[in-house]
């Protein structure tokens, strides 16, 4: 939470702004903190509601990607302390632990891993945010009102002819590719927008929004 005072609306709810908030939610991002996070205004609520939610995602999105040498930063430096303070939440986690089978590409049998469920309302609330945040960044007026934030798609799998469309969209890169973030907002209905959110350069979210009927 950035305290710096800020005049105009929340990008979030719309009501008037005190403060700044962090989007993505800046703890996702390992320290020192990189200097380049996205900031935009919010109000006093919609800024402080999310703290559980907020802990809980910057889990989520680096627990899928293994091998990463700043999710793996992430873990050992600021995610395990956090939980040593926040029991409930590290419980809630274990228990969403189990094991999937894994095949190689081949489709040959490699054993199996570890994997979490996890908690689809504490991530989806963070996504929202986040969508609501960026669509403020990029456009200077919040997602209209009769708008839905569509539930999130964890690593799709896009055909050749949709991931090189994807590929057109400008890349937008922050904390040296701990997120980064592709977006198109139609210009016809600004409520339609689709957004590509990467974490870690392997945790990759497909959200969209569009009007509420
Ligand atoms: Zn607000």
């Amino acid at each position: 939470m950035a305290k710096r005072k800020s005049k105009g609306i929340c990008a979030f709810c719309g009501d008037k702004a005190t403060t700044r908030d962090h989007v993505p939610p800046q703890g996702v991002f390992p320290d020192p903190k990189p200097t380049d996070l996205i900031t935009v205004p919010a109000c006093e609520s919609c800024n402080s509601d999310s703290k559980l939610d907020d802990e809980y995602f910057r889990w989520f999105a680096s627990v899928g990607a293994e091998g990463n040498k700043d999710a793996l930063n992430l873990i050992q430096g600021r995610i395990l302390p956090k939980f040593n303070k926040r029991p409930a939440l590290l419980i809630e986690i274990m228990k969403g632990a189990t094991k999937v089978d894994v095949n190689s590409e081949g489709g040959i049998y490699l054993g199996q891993r570890p994997a979490f469920e996890y908690n689809r309302t504490r991530v989806q609330n963070v996504i929202n945010k986040i969508v609501r945040g960026l669509y403020y960044h990029a456009q200077k007026s919040i997602l209209p009102k009769n708008t839905e934030v569509r539930d999130f798609l964890l690593n799709p799998i896009f055909d050749d002819k949709f991931k090189n469309i994807i590929c057109t969209l400008p890349l937008f890169d922050v904390g040296n590719s701990v997120f980064s973030y592709r977006f198109f907002i139609s210009e016809e209905t600004p409520e339609e927008s689709f957004w590509f959110l990467m974490f870690f350069d392997k945790t990759l979210l497909f959200i969209k929004t569009e009007p509420n009927e």
